[in-house]
């Protein structure tokens, strides 16, 4: 028997959102996060001419996609860096920053795939309970010490939905050493409405040890063909270009992310739409007696606490896929408006 390491024993596997079905074969997936609507016929067209030349290894350096990016947000190309999904970047963070006796601060509850990239990594994970629903970074900067090499804030959270505004986020990296990296990351960041939540990029630029880290998935829809980046100063760029994998990013992922790029204006028309769902669904589930944070994501949370399974499975007779996190809480995508009629139907029965 070959002798395996024995994280694998012990760390939790990561469960990605399923599907389910309603007897009558409905089915409404609101379990990932992902965006409601096909793809666009530009990004299908590229991806389709793209498909012409799959025998070729793509470009390495994803010249291009890191030009679109830097041209898109106004930053050098030195500041950019690509990965296969940004949960891959966030694993190439952890290569630059991994050591024995190394340890990683995130909130928690928020975005599983931490503790899983730890684990993998062999760094220690300091979990800092939520205070509510938002991130305590108070309670964060006390545990940084001297063994602390990286912290994820997770702005908006995954998948509680809040957001954490300039000033507390500001003070917060006054207070983080300069030689711990702070990942800001911004999967969610198109979705964000409130105006007092800043954006990363407009901090990054004086804080040497700031990564903004994004994605593909989520507003522009490429879930499935995973990509994303992060924007840095230039030598936490270069440190984590150092550790991709080559040809990580594939060559149908490039083109589709330049053409989303591209068409931008369309996806953020659809961004919109979803905000509109979410301040919909919200009202109607306060309407209906639920407490829900405000969301600043493409999602809600509802904290049931050791109701959770029971409220997934009252959702599943619908053919609604919520996201259960036992016991605390549910996590549900905003949909088509459809889907979001039948998970508001099923919230509604939930509490009758
Ligand atoms: C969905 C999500 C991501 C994006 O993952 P990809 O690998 O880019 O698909 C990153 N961070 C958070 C918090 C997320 O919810």
């Amino acid at each position: 028997m070959p002798r395996f390491r024995q994280i694998l024993d012990t760390m939790a596997p990561y469960t990605p959102g399923k599907a389910v079905a309603a007897p009558d074969g409905r089915s409404y997936k609101l379990s990932s996060n992902e965006s409601p609507y096909d793809p666009l016929p530009s990004v299908v067209e590229a991806i389709a001419e793209g498909a012409r030349n799959i025998h070729r290894y793509p470009d390495a350096g994803a010249v291009k996609l890191t030009e679109a990016v830097a041209e898109r947000f106004g930053v050098p190309e030195a500041h950019v860096a690509l990965g296969a999904g940004s949960v891959t970047v966030a694993q190439q963070l952890f290569e630059t920053v991994s050591e024995p006796g190394a340890e990683v601060v995130y909130a928690w509850r928020s975005f599983e795939a931490y503790p899983l990239l730890a684990d993998l990594a062999g760094v220690t994970s300091v979990r800092v309970p939520l205070a509510g629903e938002d991130h305590d970074l108070d309670a964060m900067a006390e545990v940084i010490t001297d063994r602390t090499r990286m912290v994820f804030v997770c702005n908006p959270n995954n998948p509680t939905g809040t957001a954490i505004r300039r000033a507390a986020l500001e003070s917060f990296l006054d207070r983080v050493p300069e030689t711990v990296l702070v990942v800001l990351d911004e999967a969610y960041r198109e979705y964000v409405r409130d105006e007092d939540v800043p954006d990363g990029l407009t901090l990054y630029r004086d804080r040497p040890n700031v990564v903004v880290l994004r994605t593909f998935s989520k507003a522009y829809g490429l879930a499935g063909l995973r990509v994303g980046y992060m924007i840095a100063q230039e030598p936490v760029a270069t440190a984590v270009r150092k550790t991709i994998i080559p040809f990580a990013v594939n060559s149908l992922a490039q083109v589709a992310a330049i053409a989303s790029l591209a068409a931008e204006d369309e996806l953020l028309d659809r961004v919109e739409r979803v905000v509109k769902e979410r301040t919909r669904v919200r009202e109607t589930l306060i309407g209906q007696g639920w407490t829900v944070p405000h969301s600043e994501a493409n999602f809600v949370w509802l904290r049931l606490g050791e109701r959770t399974l029971d409220f997934a499975a009252e959702c599943a007779k619908d053919g609604v896929a919520v996201r259960p996190f036992q016991p605390e809480g549910v996590r549900v995508s905003i949909g088509s408006p459809e889907a979001n009629d039948a998970f508001l139907a099923a919230a509604a029965r939930f509490r009758a």
